[in-house]
């Protein structure tokens, strides 16, 4: 019966999809179950690898069955025969031998990503999967038509085949995992209520802290930059609040860090990203930040980069840059 209602179930959670885009998953679960196709594949997308967001991989630890339960109802309710959970190296190595005593006989089968960031994206995913250059493909055709090896595919994340498997027996209670950390006294992963605001997530936690802070939520990478007195907003894209000790934070070195992260993980496939990243990490290395230059690559990358990786890479700076260093861009 289960496998029958599943998606509808899912529709009645309203579980929105938790690797960072919060799309419905009962839709994204329809699409693919609607294409019709010879194969059909579903992925786990264990890829997590965003400074200060760990949550997935605490999933996969403590509760990993759930996880491949998850991924076994959304195979039999779309009709899918295959399946993956692509990991990233670390969780391969921690939780790979685990996972395959779960899986046991079941068609489903561990793919270690290989190095790098955007190896997280879907599309990029599927790339690394069959084979080629891990680069993110052009959409549409969106992968409920066209996905690994061409056919109809659904790509989840750790949580969300977590909580579709908790959905499916009736246990959902409009959750969410959080991942607290930075400068705090209780870092760590904890379940709360998904309309909880930052503040108090960090009151409820333990780790409010008691002197001048600034927050990044959302990823501690192209998460956005929020003072202490903007907290009462929910926490949003992954589900990571990282705390920030105003008089003992390097902003040159914080910026430093965040440029090094998307450098590291994008694919150099377009111009704006590789080029845009590239001055603006010459600039914060030479501590010049000009105004006029910050805001021509923070352009481009918004408007022109091939990839969301790209789009997005200028939110945490923009926000800090104003917020925390008082430079009106
Ligand atoms: S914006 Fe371009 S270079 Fe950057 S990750 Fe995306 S496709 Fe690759």
């Amino acid at each position: 019966m289960a496998k029958q209602n599943i998606i509808l179930k899912l529709k009645k959670a309203n579980l929105l999809g938790r690797g960072g885009a919060g799309f419905p998953t009962w839709l994204k679960w329809k699409l693919v179950k609607k294409a019709k196709a010879e194969r059909k594949f579903v992925i786990c997308n264990a890829s997590e690898g965003e400074p200060g967001v760990f949550k997935d991989g605490f999933l996969l630890e403590k509760f990993p069955e759930e996880v491949i339960n998850g991924m076994i109802l959304a195979m039999e309710g779309l009709g899918a025969s295959e399946g993956y959970v692509y990991l990233n190296p670390l969780y391969f190595k921690k939780y790979g031998k685990n996972l395959k005593r779960i899986i046991g006989k079941k068609p489903i089968i561990l793919f270690e990503k290989k190095k790098g960031y955007i190896g997280g994206e879907e599309t990029a995913l599927c790339e690394a999967i069959e084979g080629k250059r891990v680069e993110p493909r052009m959409k549409p055709p969106y992968l409920a038509e066209k996905g690994l090896f061409g056919f109809p595919t659904l790509v989840n994340n750790v949580e969300t085949f977590y909580y579709a498997s908790r959905i499916s027996r009736g246990e959902y209670k409009n959750t969410r995992f959080y991942s607290v950390n930075g400068d705090i006294k209780k870092p760590g992963v904890f379940e709360f209520s998904e309309s909880l605001t930052i503040k108090e997530v960090l009151k409820k936690t333990n780790n409010y802290p008691d002197f001048d802070f600034y927050v990044q939520s959302g990823g501690g990478a192209a998460g956005e930059i929020f003072l202490g007195s903007e907290l009462a907003r929910p926490v949003t894209g992954a589900g990571s609040i990282t705390v920030y000790d105003k008089r003992k934070t390097d902003p040159h070195a914080l910026m430093k860090k965040w440029v090094e992260f998307f450098m590291k993980g994008n694919c150099d496939k377009c111009l704006p990203c590789r080029e845009g990243l590239f001055r603006l990490k010459e600039m914060i290395r030479k501590k010049d930040l000009n105004k006029e230059a910050l805001n021509e690559i923070f352009f481009s990358l918004e408007e022109t980069s091939f990839c969301a990786l790209g789009r997005g890479a200028p939110v945490p700076f923009k926000s800090f840059l104003k917020k925390v260093m008082n430079i009106d861009l």
